[in-house]
């Protein structure tokens, strides 16, 4: 219990430094972003290195929205949102990142989902953290499949299975700790912030891995968030 209030306490300071420091460079990131989209317009044919510096930036963009997270009040508006529409923007959304198309992805979502409570922009951050995460897993290339369906009646799950390296047994009760990473630049804040959404929504998040084989995200979210039905 002690453990836990220092680690809340840690991540109140980090998340006050982080909603400082977000905000700061946002603005010049968007700026950068706008300049160098014009640079390509206006220089459509020379390389792809105005691609490649729109990718870094909008990689630069989505740390910022997991640190801004961090240091957010959760005050939360639930809106009602579509899941399978959530599941094709964000695959549309990282698919332009993966200009090799070296991912194959395969949807399998049940066409009687319902819209939920839910607040949209967070479950995509969610997704695009999951799917990052499975396309880092997969530096050759590979699978991705994203299934959605009904639950109960009142639960909608959803689960991204991969067939990258697969989580080490003894770093399976780490991975959402902010700052545990095993990658080279990695941030160690996806899963936590993920970890975080997915609890604001009243939902449950779980991970099933083999070594060598791959990873599998399940999760599930309540359809309706006051629990009327
Ligand atoms: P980051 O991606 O910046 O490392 P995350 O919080 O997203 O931070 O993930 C933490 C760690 O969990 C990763 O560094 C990796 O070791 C492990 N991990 C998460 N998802 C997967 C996956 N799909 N396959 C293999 N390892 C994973
Ligand atoms: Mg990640």
């Amino acid at each position: 219990v002690h453990e836990e209030l220092r680690q809340k306490e840690r991540l109140a300071i980090i998340g006050q430094m982080a909603t400082a420091i977000g905000h700061e460079i946002r603005n010049p990131i968007a700026s950068l972003k706008g300049f160098i989209q014009l640079q390509k317009e206006q220089y459509p044919n020379t390389n792809d290195y105005y691609s490649i510096m729109i990718q870094e930036v909008d990689r630069i963009d989505s740390i910022i929205d997991d640190l801004l997270y961090i240091g957010k009040p959760r005050v939360i508006q639930f809106n009602k949102g579509n899941i399978k529409e959530i599941i094709d923007y964000t695959i549309s959304l990282v698919k332009q990142q993966d200009e090799e198309n070296r991912i194959v992805f395969k949807t399998k979502i049940e066409d009687t989902i319902p819209e939920i409570d839910c607040v949209e922009k967070r479950l995509k951050q969610v997704l695009i953290n999951l799917i990052k995460n499975a396309i880092e897993a997969m530096p050759q290339g590979g699978k991705i499949t994203i299934s959605a369906g009904i639950l109960d009646r009142t639960k909608v799950w959803l689960s991204i299975e991969d067939e990258g390296v697969g989580i080490k047994e003894e770093y399976m009760s780490n991975i959402s700790v902010p700052f545990f990473t095993t990658k080279k630049d990695g941030t160690g804040l996806g899963l936590m912030v993920t970890e975080q959404i997915i609890k604001a929504h009243n939902g449950e998040i779980r991970f099933e891995s083999t070594q060598g084989k791959g990873t599998k995200v399940m999760i599930t979210l309540p359809l309706l968030q006051n629990g009327t039905i």
